[in-house]
């Protein structure tokens, strides 16, 4: 059973599964218009514990911890989507939680996810689930290679994927990801990666941010750039296809839709995240309302916020030892460190938004 959230006034508190850098910065616009944060969250040295009103750090399932935390706020909420599904049940059986855990069941498992997107009537890569060593020949067949191996699960930044040619070797391939269950997807030669970040508010109000033209290096996201280099039917079609993921989950607070486009313009859908995303980071200085602070007026049960883009901007993840160059990067743009001590490899660090006058 869920408990209904009530619309929350301001100076109420929103608890936040998961410290990381989208708990810091969804603190930080939640503090903007008067709301307090709990972060729960399992690791000491969480970015997040840096800028909220009250933190725990406990395991995901320390019910006594979950319990305290459930009765210190008014609603809560994720900034991270493998939040354990028991975890969020748990808790929505006290207090309100927003988006709906159910929506966590289809984007923790990307064989699920495919099958939902597939249901809307939305293109993808075309996909087979492939369970065990002995399926993935059986899956390799019906999708042709090249092909990507990933594992149905707890695969991020490019985490738990497999490229399979024509050389490839399957057992190899099975282990580099993990022996998991996995899917074989077909590699698709896109022409670009674009995202849409969507808000639904709780009155199912939609708004979407402007199409994000999205560029990866070794699987993680390094550049953002708005506008996206697309006509506008094909614009109009990634937002279209976002806001039917978010209506059909009914879901409340902010989304991300990740999308190939191909050299016809077609457009697949690779990946939900329910909650902020990278992806967005540059709405909190070119859009009146970020997409944080849009989240929380969503899980609040407030009006959404004007997602009007009113600058062009390129945004740049700082990863790893890259960080070094703070001082640098201080002077152009808008710099934003996550507060992390330690600058593992392929770690995200901060950010930098540079802003350009719309052309
Ligand atoms: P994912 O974890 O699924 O978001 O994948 C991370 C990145 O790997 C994507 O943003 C793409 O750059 C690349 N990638 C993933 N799946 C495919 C695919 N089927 N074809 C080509 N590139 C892919």
């Amino acid at each position: 059973m869920s408990v209904l959230a009530p619309v929350l006034a301001p100076g109420a508190t929103i608890g936040i599964l998961g410290g990381g850098q989208l708990g810091r910065m969804l603190a930080l616009a939640a503090a903007r218009i008067g709301c307090k944060c709990h972060v729960f969250a399992p690791a000491p040295d969480s970015p997040a514990f840096d800028v909220v009103h009250r933190v725990t750090h406990a395991d995901y399932a320390d019910t006594q911890a979950l319990d305290r935390f459930a009765a210190d706020v008014d609603v809560v909420t994720y900034e991270f989507e493998n939040v354990p599904a028991e975890t969020a049940t748990f808790l929505a059986a006290r207090v309100p939680v927003l988006p709906d855990p159910k929506v966590l069941a289809t984007t923790q498992d990307r064989l699920a996810e495919k099958n939902f997107v597939a249901g809307l009537g939305i293109r993808t890569a075309p996909y087979a689930a492939a369970g065990a060593p002995s399926e993935l020949a059986a899956a390799l067949d019906r999708i042709g290679r090249p092909a990507v191996l990933k594992t149905r699960r707890f695969g991020y930044d490019g985490k738990g994927q497999a490229t399979i040619d024509n050389g490839t070797d399957l057992a190899a391939a099975w282990s580099e990801v993990g022996g998991q269950p996995c899917i074989v997807e077909a590699f698709v030669p896109f022409a670009r990666e674009v995202s849409v970040v969507a808000a639904r508010g709780r009155d199912g109000a939609v708004e979407c941010f402007d199409v994000s033209e999205n560029e990866h290096r070794a699987h993680i996201l390094k550049i953002s750039r708005v506008p996206a280099d697309l006509p506008e039917t094909t614009a109009h079609e990634a937002r279209r296809i976002a806001e039917a993921v978010a209506d059909s989950f009914a879901y409340v607070g902010v989304l991300a839709v990740e999308m190939f486009v191909l050299r016809d313009g077609g457009l697949l859908v690779n990946e939900i995240a329910p909650r902020v995303h990278n992806s967005g980071h540059w709405t909190i200085e070119a859009c009146a309302c970020s997409q944080f602070e849009q989240h929380i007026r969503a899980v609040a049960g407030w009006p959404l916020g004007d997602p009007t883009r009113h600058t062009d901007a390129v945004m740049e993840n700082i990863i790893g030892a890259e960080a070094d160059a703070w001082e640098s990067l201080a002077k152009g743009g808008a710099l934003h460190l996550y507060g992390k001590r330690e600058a593992r490899l392929g770690r995200k660090m901060g950010h930098v938004t540079r802003l350009k006058p719309k052309k």
